[in-house]
């Protein structure tokens, strides 16, 4: 059951984003280590600058979005 939901909705390796399987990019190295990234700007991130995920201020933004999107549904009640 939970692999189906793994294989259905994959998290960003990088800033840790559940996203829709067909999007976004799937990598896996030659150790055998598979990782996935929602988008293109995640995968620059990751492998070519090398960032810490936890510094990089847009993660923290993309979830206040989503929090705001979600108190504003509650709002409109
Ligand atoms: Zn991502």
């Amino acid at each position: 059951m939970e692999e189906e939901v793994l294989l259905k909705m994959p998290r960003c390796s990088f800033c840790k984003k559940n996203y829709e399987f067909p999007l976004g990019l799937t990598l896996v190295l030659n150790d055998g280590n598979i990782l996935y990234f929602c988008s293109s700007k995640c995968r620059k991130n990751q492998l070519k600058l090398k960032r810490d995920n936890k510094k990089v201020n847009w993660i923290r933004k993309d979830s206040t979005i989503e929090q705001e999107a979600a108190e504003s549904k509650d709002s409109k009640k």
